[in-house]
């Protein structure tokens, strides 16, 4: 039976979160990957059931499931593994505001994500610390309207697109009101996981902002891009968003030059440009994820032969103080 169409909230309200529920829905025991339930606890299952259904029913190595299944694996020990790589609590001056870098600051505009994906470096990130009341947000707005160097301000998370469209333009009309800052940066998944969520009331905010808009989607791998996503892409870019995409480099998932060189060409028919492929970072539950410098120097090395310029993207890591993404090839 054909489902009828759920609304994004619908959506969001009724994601996979028992592991047991995705094993069964995509045919797999899951005795042969067991699950990690203090992890688990710790990290809970958020899948959106448009995204399980782009997996490949019996595959216990499908890319996609393999960036949200909760392995026991998670919980072995793993020397240089920690809870905050990045040290993001030395860049954290208010709730909900980090400024790492010059002429940029990031917000953390939503506490919560639509997926939760296990390689995640902000999976131990503080988020009952930085869930600002409207008074907390006020405040990060004075520190960006007090500081003229500021150009730019990231929506991050968490994910931006996970708040409700009346909170989200109250966010945007705020920092629009602040004439020093040119650009919003939105950093989200859901035009992936929940495509429905490119809404007629979200252009309409985007566009209203009075400022350059450039959504950073984030996609692992070109399975992941079905005709729903296509569409919402196309409705963003319709609308004067600037379309990048952001990659993590994750083994066991999208490790080799031809698997990444597919999801460039398919993020380019959609006129997304592939923008960054970040190194993981070292987060404790993830090392099963890591690739060695080699090999993902390796990787861009066989991009750059194959692919225009314009299709590799560039191979950066987070290095803690550094004034900018550390450029590794
Ligand atoms: S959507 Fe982004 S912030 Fe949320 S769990 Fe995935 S990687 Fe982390």
């Amino acid at each position: 039976m054909i489902e009828p169409m759920q609304t994004w909230q619908q959506a969001l309200s009724d994601l996979i979160t028992d592991p047991r529920e995705l094993a069964e829905f995509l045919q797999l025991d899951p005795r042969l990957d067991p699950i990690g339930e203090r992890t688990l606890g710790q990290f809970p299952l958020k899948t959106p059931r448009a995204f399980a259904a782009r997996m490949e029913k019996g595959n216990w190595q499908d890319p996609l499931l393999r960036q949200v299944w909760p392995s026991h694996v998670e919980q072995l020990a793993a020397p240089g593994f920690v809870a905050d790589p990045l040290r993001e609590r030395n860049y954290n001056p208010r709730s909900g505001l980090l400024h790492k870098y010059q002429g940029r600051v990031l917000l953390i505009a939503a506490p919560h994500c639509a997926i939760h994906c296990r390689y995640c470096f902000r999976r131990e990130f503080d988020y009952r610390e930085n869930s600002p009341s409207r008074e907390q947000w006020r405040k990060a707005f004075e520190h960006i309207g007090s500081d003229a160097s500021i150009e730019e301000v990231i929506l991050s998370g968490g994910d931006p697109l996970a708040l409700a469209d009346a909170q989200l333009r109250w966010l945007i009309e705020s920092l629009a009101q602040i004439p020093h800052i040119r650009t919003l940066r939105i950093h989200t998944r859901l035009p992936v996981v929940i495509p429905e969520r490119v809404t007629d009331g979200l252009l309409d905010i985007l566009a209203s902002s009075g400022r350059q808009v450039v959504m950073v989607l984030h996609c692992n791998h070109a399975r992941e891009i079905d005709h729903a996503v296509a569409t919402a892409l196309a409705r963003l870019g319709g609308a004067g968003a600037i379309l990048l995409n952001q990659s993590v480099l994750l083994k066991g998932v999208n490790d080799d030059a031809e698997t990444l060189s597919a999801l460039s060409k398919r993020l380019f028919a959609e006129n997304v440009l592939p923008y960054y492929l970040h190194f993981p970072d070292q987060v404790v539950g993830t090392h099963h994820f890591a690739v060695t410098l080699e090999r993902a120097e390796a990787i861009v090395r066989a991009m750059q032969a194959a692919l225009p310029g314009y299709l590799v993207p560039r191979l950066v890591r987070e290095d803690p103080g550094a004034a900018a993404k550390t450029r590794l090839a």
